[in-house]
């Protein structure tokens, strides 16, 4: 066997889902289902549905992340379990988590199929189309238990990928391969992850719980595609050594910077707008079309700054990986391609929704993404 035939093998091996994969992901949804509904935390109200009924959110994500921080640390102080057990079991994690996505997603087609609920949240929405409901879901806000699976599936997702990114970075440190390009990634990463969780409640606003069915391609992207996906760069530099110059990590940290302004504060205006529409935007009464669209801040710069600043943001994560491989370039390149889409999806929705109001909104803020280039 030549050594490219040895290598595909030893990766279809450790590819393969276990038992043991199994019981660290069971365990982990369990704290976290667990966590959710005895930590405190604050109670969000969710968008006005189509019923004009809304759900509550309890955003406690960022104690349940400390909290589950502090256990693990307890656990590798105790020896309980190794700082790299996650990354050890990388790719048998991804397989069984994979597989575990599949059996919920069918789950919830079958049970969406069979709801008699007339709420919007439960109400089913079949095309009849078996691949088509199966992959974007059937019902808007499926729960098990008192738990809204959406909201909780984001949320697993999301955790994941800071707790893969801390265990390969015990990896490199037990390597002796800690140097600036790691030490960025993992800060640019941690910051993102930990600062989602700070605002968490923001996210009750989004495209992905006020519009999207649960089905294969939320679960699948919630629990397999962000955690083992957005932490390529980190994998590749455990078998790859980056010399960072001083002026290359300057400008990366700006581009974070930068990023993270643009995605931070457009996402922020757009939720103080819906809570409060009188609320000032940089120090002056918001500009509004039709009582309903922001065109004030951000929002007058551009339909989807956030989209600028969250592609900013993971392009920022991939630089420190420097330019020798496009592998560590493979979540900027899908952020990308899915924003794009993205932004075309819900400009339909906005133009069916608001109407003239919408039109009139693209007359003033032309650009969808960035402006003077799209
Ligand atoms: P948005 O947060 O931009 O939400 C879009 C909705 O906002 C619209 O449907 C509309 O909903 C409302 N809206 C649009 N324009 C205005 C306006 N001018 N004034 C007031 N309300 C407006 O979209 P997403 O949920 O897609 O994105 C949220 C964040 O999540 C983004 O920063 C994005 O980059 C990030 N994201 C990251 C992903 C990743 O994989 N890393 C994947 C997807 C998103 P309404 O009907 O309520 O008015």
């Amino acid at each position: 066997m030549d050594d490219a035939a040895a290598a595909t093998a030893d990766v279809l091996a450790a590819l393969a889902p276990s038992w043991s994969a199994a019981v660290v992901l069971v365990s982990y949804l369990a704290y976290l289902a667990a966590a959710g509904a005895l930590l405190p935390g604050k109670l969000v109200a969710g968008a006005v549905l189509p019923d004009s009924s809304r759900l509550h959110y309890r955003c406690n994500g960022l104690l349940s992340l400390l909290l589950l921080l502090g256990l693990s640390a307890l656990g590798v102080y105790m020896g309980w379990m190794t700082p790299t057990v996650v990354a050890d079991r990388g790719l048998e994690l991804l397989s069984t988590t994979f597989i575990f996505s599949v059996i919920v997603s069918f789950l919830l087609y079958y049970t969406g199929l069979r709801s008699r609920h007339q709420s919007s949240s439960l109400k089913p929405h079949a095309t009849g189309s078996f691949i088509q409901d199966w992959w974007f879901g059937v019902q808007l806000n499926p729960h098990f238990m008192g738990v809204d699976l959406k909201f909780f599936f984001i949320r697993a997702g999301m955790m994941a990928w800071l707790f893969i990114n801390l265990s390969l970075l015990a990896k490199s440190y037990l390597a002796g391969s800690v140097n600036r390009a790691v030490i960025l990634y993992q800060f640019f990463c941690g910051w993102y992850i930990i600062d989602y969780f700070i605002h968490e409640e923001f996210m009750t606003s989004t495209w992905d719980i006020i519009a999207e069915r649960l089905g294969f391609m939320l679960v699948f992207g919630d629990l397999v595609f962000i955690p083992f996906t957005f932490t390529i760069q980190g994998w590749w530099l455990l078998g790859n050594k980056v010399e960072l110059p001083l002026l290359a990590s300057v400008a990366n940290c700006i581009i974070f910077l930068i990023g993270y302004l643009v995605f931070r504060g457009a996402n922020k205006q757009k939720h103080l707008f819906k809570k409060d529409p009188k609320a000032p935007i940089w120090g002056k009464p918001p500009k509004v079309v039709g009582g309903k669209l922001l065109v004030s801040g951000y929002w007058g710069i551009a339909r989807h700054c956030n989209y600028l600043g969250d592609l900013l943001l993971a392009l920022s994560f991939s630089l420190p990986c420097g330019a020798s491989s496009v592998i560590p370039y493979f979540y900027p390149t899908y952020l990308l391609i899915l924003l794009i889409w993205r932004e075309r999806r819900d400009e339909a929705r906005c133009s069916e929704k608001y109407k003239d109001i919408w039109a009139e909104y693209c007359k003033l803020v032309p650009w969808r993404i960035l402006p003077y280039v799209y």
